[in-house]
């Protein structure tokens, strides 16, 4: 079932929280996942349905079938999906887990790839829906590996959601951490700092239930990361267990056309490409013997 089914799509469209503007006011991101759910997810007569804009496989992962859903919890500036994350009552069709996963399966048999995932969003929202599709996938002979990218606000209210999730044996959940402080998270996706805990609170859920996964942050990238941050989310990161900064996926951010919309939109000035900031030692080296 859908978060909460309190609010008609109308009310919740008037106050939806679109891209980030200067001076923003931060929010919740759980009654903004409660919102999202009332637009993108629907009970239909197979199960709970959610919105999904394509069907495809990309090269990223060595090769992975994609379904490129709809809604998102978070407003983060640097964000690169398309801008049914901000409007999504304009985006996607509804499908049934059954039509989702028919959907990711004929894209792998297509590209001839075993892997699979739920992207251009939170995958998270519609947990019925998203455990409904686990369940295909965990039995289908045509995927392999299901990789489940999160940014882990509902994992970290919801330890049920994390112990369901534990019982499939094909799915990686990659958590995707979005800053090192609470003050750099609301800067960065636009919710309270309060809310900074709850993705450390995810990963102590998938470290207790044994659930195959690594962290993954935007710390490779010093025009949205300082040493001092990036230091900071070290820290906590080894607070819950020692082990996760040697496992750390750390990335930069890519100028996509949306992504550099969202920085303008919320005045957020970098300068682009990253080598004008962060130059490879190979250029360091040449300009000073040259
Ligand atoms: S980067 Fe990920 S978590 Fe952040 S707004 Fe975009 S889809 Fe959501």
């Amino acid at each position: 079932m859908p978060l909460c089914e309190s609010k008609n799509e109308a009310s919740t469209l008037k106050e939806y929280q679109r891209f980030l503007t200067p001076n923003f006011k931060p929010f919740d991101p759980v009654e903004l996942a409660k919102d999202t759910e009332r637009i993108v997810t629907r009970l239909g007569s197979n199960g709970l349905e959610r919105k999904y804009e394509d069907f495809y496989a990309t090269g990223v992962y060595g090769g992975i079938a994609t379904g490129y859903s709809v809604g998102c919890c978070l407003r983060c500036v640097f964000c690169w999906v398309s801008w049914s994350r901000d409007f999504p009552e304009r985006f996607g069709r509804f499908c049934s887990p059954g039509e989702a996963f028919q959907g990711i399966v004929e894209a792998a048999r297509k590209y001839r790839v075993r892997k699979a995932r739920v992207s251009g969003a939170e995958p998270t929202l519609g947990k019925e829906h998203l455990l409904a599709l686990l369940e295909l996938i965990e039995t289908s002979k045509d995927i392999d590996l299901f990789i489940l990218e999160t940014n882990g606000i509902l994992f970290g209210i919801d330890e049920d959601y994390v112990r369901r999730i534990s019982r499939f044996g094909k799915v990686h959940v990659r958590v995707s951490l979005k800053a090192g402080t609470p003050e750099a998270f609301t800067r960065k996706t636009g919710v309270r700092p309060e809310a900074f805990e709850l993705p450390f609170q995810a990963i102590r859920h998938l470290l207790d239930h044994q659930v195959s996964f690594h962290v993954a942050a935007m710390s490779a990238d010093p025009r949205f990361m300082t040493k001092e941050e990036r230091w900071s989310l070290i820290e906590r990161l080894a607070e819950v267990d020692r082990r996760l900064p040697f496992n750390l996926e750390e990335e930069v951010v890519d100028p996509y056309d949306t992504t550099l919309a969202r920085m303008k939109a919320a005045n957020f000035e970098v300068k682009w490409p990253l080598k004008y900031v962060y130059p490879s030692v190979r250029e360091l080296l040449r300009r000073d013997f040259s």
